[in-house]
């Protein structure tokens, strides 16, 4: 369902650069510090996540191309990346045959995300994304270290990797916020009669 993944200015992606995922298996080889890694934190990061340290960085402005002087570059004032899902099969839900999902950040410290070029939330992001496996809490993104932390898990959050594959976890988010919301409503109606009750 990756399709391609394109970054600009993203840690050592200087230059506009495009990866296919073709059908099958993909392997990235390199040599040691040539930016295989930087290829996931980018995946990582087009999907939301917030944490520089899961990043492999300090802040996150440490994700913009930060110059070399090797090559003679200048730092770049901004980072983006985008990766692209083919959604010929209707996984994502969103009616177009490709999602494009986009994040930018500025060294200001600004930054945004877009689905398919449409500005929108972090949280529409995270509401693609849930029930499919992709996303940076997801099983898509298996990294050194997850295997140990899967089977040392309790069964309470081994059964959430499994909600996800299901598909379920989109639902109990759903549930979760309305559940919520209602909350707030009974709040309101209580406070309501209170005020009915003094002016009455
Ligand atoms: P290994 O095989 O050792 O794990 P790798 O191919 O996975 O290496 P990465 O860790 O992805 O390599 O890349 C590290 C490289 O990315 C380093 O050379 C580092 O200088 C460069 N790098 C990281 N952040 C930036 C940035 N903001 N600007 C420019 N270069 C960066």
């Amino acid at each position: 369902m990756l399709k391609a993944l394109e970054l600009h200015g993203f840690k050592s992606f200087a230059d506009k650069t495009r990866l296919e995922f073709p059908a099958g298996i993909t392997v990235v080889v390199g040599p040691n510090g040539s930016g295989k890694s930087n290829i996931v934190d980018a995946i990582k990061w087009v999907l939301g996540e917030q944490s520089a340290k899961s990043l492999r960085g300090k802040e996150m402005a440490d994700v913009i191309f930060k110059g070399s002087s090797a090559h003679g570059r200048k730092p770049m004032n901004a980072a983006e990346a985008t990766i692209i899902f083919d959604n010929a099969e209707g996984t994502l839900p969103i009616d177009a045959p490709e999602v494009h999902v986009t994040r930018r950040v500025f060294r200001s410290g600004e930054g945004e995300y877009l689905i398919n070029r449409h500005p929108c939330r972090l949280r529409d992001v995270k509401d693609l994304c849930r029930g499919t496996g992709i996303g940076t809490d997801a099983y898509s993104i298996i990294e050194q270290g997850k295997v140990d932390t899967l089977l040392q898990a309790s069964p309470r959050d081994r059964r959430a990797v499994f909600e996800e594959a299901a598909g379920i976890s989109r639902f109990k988010a759903k549930k979760l916020e309305t559940q919520r919301r209602l909350d707030r409503v009974d709040q309101n109606l209580v406070r309501l009669s209170d005020i009915v009750e003094e002016v009455g």
